[in-house]
């Protein structure tokens, strides 16, 4: 039995541990701040970091709820959309996209994405617009903008609002033809984001928060995710209990000012991944879209081959090096789904990517020796 050779030292797809271990004597004087308050809803720490997230998106409203879920959800809500009204949704996203129209009533109309940058076809939006179209979601898969130049077209011509799911593509900014570069989440009439503690800006816990230009709709939205009141015990709409923890809050403030330089970390490794894989024949690197920044939430390879991509991944998880699959089944192929009457065959870029793509380990923390290694177990699989 041959021996197999081990990473330098353990390779995680994410070390939250080790980055909050280097955060932990603030992390914890934030905790007992909290703890010493008691003020454990809507304490002060709530809008401080609506205020500190608003600036570092260029001076968007933020309004802070209780996961990126319900961010979709209060989204579609405060669009006051009729019943049945048609959301169209890249059929290659996770299913909270498709979820929060699910739950309210509304239609998901799928349409298929690009091939090399995973992100939302425009030229599909258009096809499947209707006189019933409620609404665009644009996903930022990955990191990456979907092409916002092509969707805010679409939407201002057609009068269709556009929502941008953003709760992988913090940070991440856009760069139009007419010079303008605005962030991620904050150029369609809504964006939402989650602090799912994976994410690029993760909490120690669930929560999220919608992205707006608008002052009267994030007033909406304010009032839309506590309960459709903006007086205690008045309230004006249906709404929600979503609020972000005071707790949450705190601990996102200390995280917050770590995300520039994360971020540069992010697209250092992906730049090294770049540099040693685009040369290698059977897999392709991931698509830039030159006008928009990649904050590289995932860093995903897709195999010419997809019937040696689950060889692959075994073969990097017997060298220790952990991979994911974002996302093996297409939102339509969901047992949930089968009532929007989608057939196998539909959406075939989405569907080969599923079986195409591998996400690779990529966080601030990654040593260059530790993706040494893995570049070397890959090569070594291509026989490159
Ligand atoms: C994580 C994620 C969500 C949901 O966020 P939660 O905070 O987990 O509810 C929605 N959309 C996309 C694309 C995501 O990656």
């Amino acid at each position: 039995m041959s021996v197999l050779p081990v990473p330098p030292s353990p390779i995680l797809l994410l070390d939250l541990a080790a980055e909050h271990a280097l955060l932990q004597p603030t992390l914890g004087e934030a905790l007992r701040e909290v703890l010493d308050l008691a003020a454990f809803i809507q304490g002060p720490a709530v809008g401080q970091f609506a205020t500190e997230l608003g600036e570092y998106l260029g001076g968007a409203h933020v309004v802070p709820c209780a996961n990126g879920t319900d961010a979709l959800t209060l989204a579609l809500m405060s669009l006051e959309l009729p019943a049945g009204a048609e959301i169209i949704i890249p059929a290659f996203t996770y299913v909270a996209t498709l979820e929060a129209a699910a739950l309210l009533g509304l239609r998901p109309v799928l349409v298929d994405v690009r091939p090399d940058t995973f992100n939302i076809d425009p030229a599909a939006v258009e096809a499947a617009l209707t006189p019933r179209t409620g609404a665009i979601i644009a996903v930022h898969l990955f990191g990456q903008c979907a092409d916002l130049e092509a969707l805010r077209t679409i939407s201002t011509r057609h009068g269709v609002a556009l929502i941008e799911d953003n709760a992988q593509a913090i940070g991440a900014t856009f760069r139009f033809t007419n010079g303008e570069t605005s962030f991620a989440g904050t150029v369609g009439s809504v964006g939402t984001t989650s602090f799912f503690p994976s994410k690029n800006l993760g909490g120690l816990g669930d929560g999220g928060a919608l992205l707006t230009h608008d002052q009267a709709r994030a007033a909406l939205l304010r009032q839309l995710a506590n309960h459709g009141q903006s007086q205690k015990y008045h309230h004006q709409r249906i709404g929600l209990n979503s609020r972000l923890d005071t707790l949450q809050a705190a601990l996102l403030r200390v995280k917050l000012p770590q995300l520039p330089h994360n971020t540069a970390a992010r697209q250092a490794v992906a730049a090294r991944y770049d540099a040693a894989l685009a040369a290698v024949p059977g897999l392709a690197i991931p698509a830039r879209d030159p006008r928009s920044s990649h904050v590289f939430h995932q860093y995903t390879i897709q195999l010419a081959e997809t019937s040696r991509r689950d060889d692959l991944q075994n073969h990097l998880r017997r060298l220790g090096v952990p991979t994911m699959i974002y996302y093996p089944l297409p939102v339509h192929a969901q047992p949930a789904y089968a009532y929007l009457g989608y057939r196998p065959g539909q959406f075939p870029v989405a569907e080969r990517l599923c079986d195409a793509v591998l996400s690779l380990p990529i966080h601030p923390l990654l040593t260059e020796e530790q993706q040494e290694y893995i570049i070397g177990g890959i090569s070594a699989f291509f026989g490159s």
